[in-house]
């Protein structure tokens, strides 16, 4: 299935991305995503295809996405590991054998908790490094936690500043937007009962994005949602219930470094990232389906014993 599609592939590659559909359950295993962590963003790989359009340029399809796990969690910036990415890949070349479509890593998402959906300077280093091995590939910002509790999703792509600005909007041709806009519910406006916008700025390019090389712009795309095939519902399913999963792995990982860098008689500082590592299980376990909870117990119950075992031993070193 593979072969047949390269040279498909290859074709459409030529063109540029002048719209972006991205599937329902695609979009609620993304948002899900984005709404189980509040202080920091999320991030995680977009899987698709690309395909012709009728007007000559090409759309970014998403079918399914994956949840991935942050080698970097400051406050601004979201980083993956290239051994994590490379999994993916593995991960797409499967989907696209069980399904029967073509799949393949079209981009990446993230979160942007409490602010707008403008990628930062860091967001447009990741995108153009996604780019450099998929010049159609797209970054998707999933904006929330706002003070309406509203959700915005926005598709971006990097420009360089020096060359003359394009509006992928008005370059979609009658038929494009047939094609585009079939069987889709969301429209370009504010949509007050689903609380959610698609956001579809005028595609231009933005000189106050550049990156610090200076030549790093924005450029938008229109985003539509559609149903989506079914066959790749129970995969965006699959990495909703990932996601607490993901994000207890990545808890006790930094407990575990936390923890390795102690020495054996700083007990004070060991007992502090027990509790810190207890109050981060808590907040996991209030943010996810209670059914999850479950799953977190054992890990719970086991450092709840290891902070009993702290306090003791801190006791004892006071009293001595
Ligand atoms: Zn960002």
């Amino acid at each position: 299935m593979a072969e047949s599609i390269a040279p498909q592939m290859e074709e459409l590659c030529r063109g540029e991305v002048h719209a972006v559909r991205v599937s329902h359950s695609a979009f609620h295993a993304m948002s899900g995503h984005a709404h189980a962590v509040e202080s920091e963003e999320i991030v995680g790989v977009l899987l698709g295809e690309h395909v012709g359009l009728p007007g000559g340029g090409v759309v970014c399809i998403v079918h399914a996405v994956r949840p991935m796990k942050r080698a970097d969690r400051r406050k601004d910036r979201v980083e993956v590991s290239p051994e994590d990415l490379s999994s993916c890949v593995v991960h797409a070349e499967e989907l696209q054998a069980k399904t029967g479509h073509a799949t393949q890593i079209v981009g990446w998402y993230h979160s942007h908790p409490h602010i707008t959906i403008h990628p930062s300077h860091v967001d447009l280093n990741t995108q153009s490094q996604f780019e450099a091995t998929n010049k159609n590939a797209v970054g998707l910002i999933v904006s929330c936690f706002d003070a309406r509790g509203s959700v915005e999703l926005g598709a971006f792509q990097t420009q360089n500043v020096s060359s003359e600005p394009i509006t992928n909007l008005g370059a979609l041709s009658e038929r494009d937007m047939t094609v585009l806009e079939s069987k889709d519910h969301a429209a370009f406006e504010w949509n007050m009962n689903a609380a959610f916008k698609v956001s579809n700025f005028p595609s231009h390019v933005s000189h106050e994005g550049k990156g610090n090389d200076g030549h790093l712009g924005r450029k938008w795309h229109p985003v539509f949602l559609f149903d989506g095939n079914p066959c790749f519902e129970v995969y965006c399913k699959r990495a909703l219930i990932d996601v607490p999963l993901l994000l207890l792995e990545e808890e006790q990982e930094l407990f575990e470094k936390a923890m390795a860098a102690c020495e054996k008689e700083e007990a004070l500082r060991r007992l502090h990232h027990q509790n810190v590592f207890i109050k981060s299980l808590c907040l996991l376990s209030s943010s996810v389906p209670i059914d999850m909870r479950d799953m977190m117990k054992d890990t719970i119950e086991r450092v709840k014993s290891k902070v009993e075992s702290g306090m003791a031993e801190l006791a004892m070193t006071s009293s001595q």
